[in-house]
């Protein structure tokens, strides 16, 4: 049953903040959604609190978006094709997922047609992995100080994805450096920059994720059950 997975996941959110001796209302737990039908999103949404959920596809995102029975909070997740930004960028709360300037400008000019600005993350590789997206922790603050300037672009903090790990201890000196930038970032009073938000932690390490730091954590295995890539 969603629900208790949901129940099970937010509790254990819960005890993670009352380890680190942070509010529960820090943290922002994001139903990760993607593969899983509608079906699933409305059940949560009958039987639980949660308004948050994360996607990684534009076309399933927009599908979602289009026939969900009730507004929700969308945050899209996944690697961002500047082709598609035209797509989201006035459907979605958050885009987590930036991770070139290129795309920042993107955002800039769909944003600007449309008269909104674009809440985003930095997405940083903080474990530097050949196999993922996101820009190198040295990288960062030149890259922020330049998307800081576009005007409907507003930087609210940063994004990772730690890596595949058995034990989600090893994730901790990753999610310890990330906010580590984020408090380097934020100590810089940049213009147009907030560091609020660190989305960071997945179903194998979102406790540990809290306990250094985390104010969003996306959670899609915990809640949903496995994902069969077969049958989207
Ligand atoms: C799929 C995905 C998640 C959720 O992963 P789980 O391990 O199933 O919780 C979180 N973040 C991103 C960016 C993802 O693509």
């Amino acid at each position: 049953m969603l629900k208790e997975n949901y129940l099970d996941v937010d509790a254990n959110v819960a005890a993670a903040c009352k380890r680190a001796g942070r509010d529960r209302s820090e943290v922002t737990l994001i139903a990760v959604s993607k593969t899983k039908p509608l079906s699933d999103i409305e059940e949560i949404l009958d039987t639980t609190d949660c308004v948050h959920f994360g996607e990684n596809k534009v076309q399933e995102l927009v599908d979602k978006f289009e026939n969900v029975s009730r507004p929700v909070h969308w945050h899209m997740i996944g690697h961002l094709q500047t082709n598609k930004v035209k797509y989201i960028v006035d459907k979605v709360d958050m885009i987590h997922s930036v991770d070139s300037l290129k795309l920042a400008e993107t955002i800039e000019k769909e944003a600007a047609k449309r008269d909104v600005v674009a809440n985003i993350l930095i997405e940083v590789n903080v474990a530097e992995e050949e196999s993922k997206f996101g820009i190198t922790c040295d990288m960062a603050e030149g890259i922020i100080r330049e998307v800081s300037k576009l005007p409907h672009v507003h930087i609210c903090g940063l994004m990772t994805i730690a890596p595949f790990v058995d034990d989600a201890q090893e994730n901790r000196i990753h999610f310890k450096r990330l906010r580590e930038l984020f408090l380097d970032i934020k100590s810089k009073n940049i213009d147009n920059v907030d560091m609020t938000a660190l989305s960071m932690g997945m179903t194998g390490d979102y406790a540990v994720a809290i306990e250094e730091g985390a104010t969003m954590v996306r959670v899609g295995t915990g809640i949903f059950g496995a994902r069969n890539y077969n049958i989207t």
